[in-house]
């Protein structure tokens, strides 16, 4: 597997895959998922209706995953996990790391050859950068998976830095 990193906005990605840091009720919200759903149209929302209506009544849990289709987005699906908020009492690390794991694993059963992921739960859900970045690394990294190209998509210069260093730094 080869990890890249690009500093940008998911929704313009052309990838199999494209990962949606969404909130339990997939009905959308702010941050990456308003992006998607904006720029991904309706047809993704029908979708997560159809899903809350069918397997997930009482939302999807977190650290659990999804696909939909992506719409109008440069994407064949949407894959939605829902990140754990930061808790500076409890350690949520292991479901920030199942985002990344299940959403690989939802990739391989698509078939997906390349997966897009942003920064999950570090924005709304207030993730130090740092720390995010070295659970998602770590979790890509030590994935069971046939996806050959995983990509990071991160929103600023800031969070492409931390990224970078880790990536390159070998201290994971
Ligand atoms: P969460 O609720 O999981 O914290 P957010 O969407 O609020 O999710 O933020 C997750 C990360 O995604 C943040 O680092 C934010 O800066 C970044 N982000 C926001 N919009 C985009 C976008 N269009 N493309 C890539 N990353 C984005």
């Amino acid at each position: 597997m080869e990890i890249t990193l690009v500093l940008g906005d998911i929704t313009e990605q052309e990838v199999d895959a494209v990962v949606n840091a969404a909130n339990s009720s997939l009905m959308g919200g702010g941050g990456v998922d308003g992006a998607i759903h904006r720029r991904g149209g309706p047809e993704i929302l029908e979708e997560c209706r159809r899903l809350r209506a069918s397997r997930y009544g009482k939302g999807l849990p977190t650290g659990q995953a999804v696909a939909t289709t992506a719409g109008r987005l440069p994407a064949r699906w949407v894959i939605h996990t829902v990140g754990p908020v930061h808790s500076r009492s409890q350690d949520r690390s292991e479901l920030l790391a199942s985002c990344y794991r299940e959403s690989l694993r939802v990739a391989d059963s698509l078939g997906a050859r390349s997966v897009a992921f942003p920064a999950i739960s570090t924005g709304i859900y207030g993730w130090p950068m740092d720390d995010a970045a070295r659970i998602a690394l770590e979790a890509v990294r030590q994935a069971e998976t046939s996806v050959p190209d995983v990509r990071f998509v991160l929103f600023d210069d800031r969070a492409h830095a931390t990224f970078a260093s880790l990536l390159s730094g070998g201290d994971l």
